[in-house]
């Protein structure tokens, strides 16, 4: 059951980068556009390019104020640091921001009025970014403003914001902390690891409380274990929510050849992982999924982790041989302490976080 998909891009895409031996490298957006081309999945029957334009000012004030964005293009030109140092300022970096940004809007917009049912902006999932400050190479970030823009120009009040990023989704957590909206992430946790955040007991406050869930991994967590946390807590909590539209971000630098974060995914989790959100998506939300990307930072892995992402969108075209082939060879397995650790997890959110939202949305 699968309608049109739209693979969103924009030349611009490829300003949003930080020099040539920074980790983000906005050339895998590309890479996974040609490849998915090359196998004829972007052929126009069931999936095809869509040109996305940059964001409007008036859509990301929304959430980042005009002042900040004025000093974000100002550091951009005068080429400063945007953050403690991680994400530094270019010429062309603004305009690529903005484009960043505008695709995830596009995507919305797109499936919201129909024109396709799903959609995937490679170059979103900046997830890090927060209303007043960049951080971790995000400088805007492209979900929250999308929520906004469903929120605001759709009527719509029950949004999930899936984050499987190796990091912690803490920009769109904290924008999102005391409001209905439903985040969940699930990343690598532990000591000194970036950002930080992400812990079982943040749970959102007030109007948002019992709406925000993390499920903090170890290093070393492999699909199968991975796929367990996400079976047991994320779908059951997005079926308990019954959203009306699905953001799933997508960052793929969980995956075990990443260098900066560790996690044990292979594209076989990855495919897996969103095999089962669009399936959830036309079971809950008329298919109403928009994948963002995010974190990636081996070049190839991204690639084809966003290609075999994509094929599952696309009604039968994961079975291609050309998407098979795309797959990692290799085989990782959790040990002994990581499949504890997370069974841990799993096992403390099933008995506070899955009944919290239950109750909320039994009683909203
Ligand atoms: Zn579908
Ligand atoms: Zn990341």
């Amino acid at each position: 059951m699968s309608g049109a998909a739209a693979f969103l891009y924009n030349d611009d895409f490829m300003l949003y980068q930080f020099g040539p031996r920074h980790p983000f490298q906005p050339i895998r957006e590309r890479l996974a556009m040609d490849t998915l081309e090359s196998l004829g999945v972007l052929d126009g029957k069931e999936a095809r390019v869509v040109a996305s334009p940059p964001v409007s000012m008036e859509r990301l004030n929304r959430v980042h104020p005009p002042e900040f964005v004025t000093e974000v293009e100002r550091i951009c030109l005068a080429g400063g640091l945007l953050d403690q140092g991680d994400t530094p300022g270019n010429p062309g970096l603004f305009t690529g921001a903005l484009a960043a940004v505008g695709a995830s809007i596009r995507g919305a917009e797109g499936i919201m009025s129909g024109e396709f049912e799903h959609a995937f902006n490679p170059a979103g999932g900046l997830h890090h970014a927060h209303p007043e400050a960049a951080s971790g190479f995000c400088v805007f970030n492209d979900i929250a403003v999308a929520v906004r823009y469903l929120q605001r120009e759709h009527g719509l009040q029950r949004i999930a914001v899936v984050d499987i990023d190796g990091h912690h989704g803490d920009g769109t957590q904290s924008i999102f902390y005391s409001e209905n909206v439903l985040t969940m992430s699930l990343h690598r946790y532990s000591r000194g690891f970036f950002p930080g955040t992400g812990g079982m007991e943040e749970r959102g406050v007030d109007e948002g409380r019992g709406y925000n869930i993390n499920l903090p991994l170890p290093p070393g967590t492999d699909d199968e274990m991975y796929q367990q946390a996400y079976f047991s807590i994320v779908l059951p909590a997005l079926r308990a929510y019954q959203p009306q539209f699905i953001i799933h971000q997508f960052g793929t630098d969980g995956h075990y050849k990443d260098p900066l974060v560790g996690l044990g995914l292979t594209t076989m989790g990855y495919a897996e992982i969103a095999r089962r959100t669009h399936d959830l998506a036309h079971e809950v939300c008329d298919g109403r999924y928009l994948v963002v990307g995010g974190g990636g930072y081996e070049i190839d892995a991204t690639r084809r982790s966003w290609a075999v992402m994509f094929a599952e969108l696309v009604g039968g075209r994961s079975a291609d041989e050309g998407i098979a082939a795309l797959h990692d060879r290799e085989a990782v397995e959790s040990s002994q302490e990581v499949l504890s650790e997370v069974d841990r997890v799993i096992a403390k959110q099933e008995e506070t976080a899955l009944p919290m939202v239950e109750k909320l949305i039994r009683y909203a």
